[in-house]
């Protein structure tokens, strides 16, 4: 996600590194020998893998792996996050993030050209994978496409979080149920689909229905026209694209009106 207040600023650190084929962790030196961790490292490459197959991005053939670069990852511990909290919180306010950061409640995940900022680790493996299995798929679908307006950034990395974590099914019902909830007008959607939108109506719902909604419209997408599809959509466009809409209209050939009303339909 974009603009994360608590990773404004990534010290220069001492790291502890791993390296795998697809991957090079930068690993707080406290949290180097913690187990739990260590089961996520050694799951890296086949994770990378099974996201590669769930956005049907060609990681095997000679060509690809010419190409790829590997992904770093930065894993922090706690205090990190204790540090870099925004001035002038309430001690209220504090309270009920760290309840949250406890829980591990609080997504603290980010990606961009640097790697996968990502993040604390709680000690919940489940949680801490699914969340590794988001930013991952972010810088997995960027090397192959580049990025898009939020709502399609954050569509494909939750799409492809969700087929990670579990089946067909249980993703489509989720999706259905934000788009119930939260989607009541096409003109809504045709608003989300600027960067700067998207991320003002977050404040206004819950950030889990946001996305959910830009992996339903993935999800859509790529059941309908293919993956490849997408990935020419995101080849015309950029995060900063006003004109997404604009895009989508030309791809598919009808309006945000009637592609809202197929979305609704086809979740049903
Ligand atoms: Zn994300």
């Amino acid at each position: 996600m974009k603009g994360t207040t608590f990773f404004a600023n990534r010290n220069s650190n001492l790291w502890a590194v791993r390296e795998t084929k697809r991957f090079i962790f930068h690993i707080s030196p406290d949290l180097v020998d913690n187990p739990k961790l260590k089961l996520i490292i050694e799951n890296a490459d086949a994770r990378f893998e099974k996201i590669a197959d769930i956005l049907q991005i060609d990681y095997r053939s000679a060509k690809a792996n010419e190409m790829y670069i590997k992904i770093n990852h930065w894993i922090h511990s706690n205090d990190i996050f204790i540090g870099n909290l925004p001035p002038n919180l309430s001690e209220e306010d504090f309270a009920k993030i760290e309840t949250l950061r406890k829980t591990g409640a609080i997504y603290n995940g980010t990606a961009n050209s640097a790697g996968v900022m990502c993040q604390i680790f709680t000690g919940d493996v489940v949680h801490f994978e699914a969340q590794t299995a988001h930013e991952e798929a972010h810088l997995i679908w960027i090397a192959q496409a580049g990025q898009a307006p939020a709502i399609l950034n954050e569509g494909v990395a939750t799409y492809a979080e969700y087929l990670f974590c579990g089946d067909r099914n249980s993703l489509k019902l989720k999706l259905q149920l934000a788009w119930q909830k939260y989607m009541p007008d096409s003109e809504l959607l045709k608003n989300m689909m600027t960067s700067e939108f998207f991320w003002s109506d977050i404040q206004s719902k819950t950030k889990a229905h946001t996305y959910d909604v830009g992996a339903a419209l993935v999800l859509y997408i790529i059941e309908k026209w293919g993956a490849e599809f997408l990935r020419d959509i995101f080849r015309n466009t950029f995060y900063e694209d006003d004109n997404l809409a604009t895009l989508l209209e030309n791809k598919t050939k009808q309006p945000i009106c009637c592609l809202y009303d197929e979305i609704t339909k086809f979740l049903e």
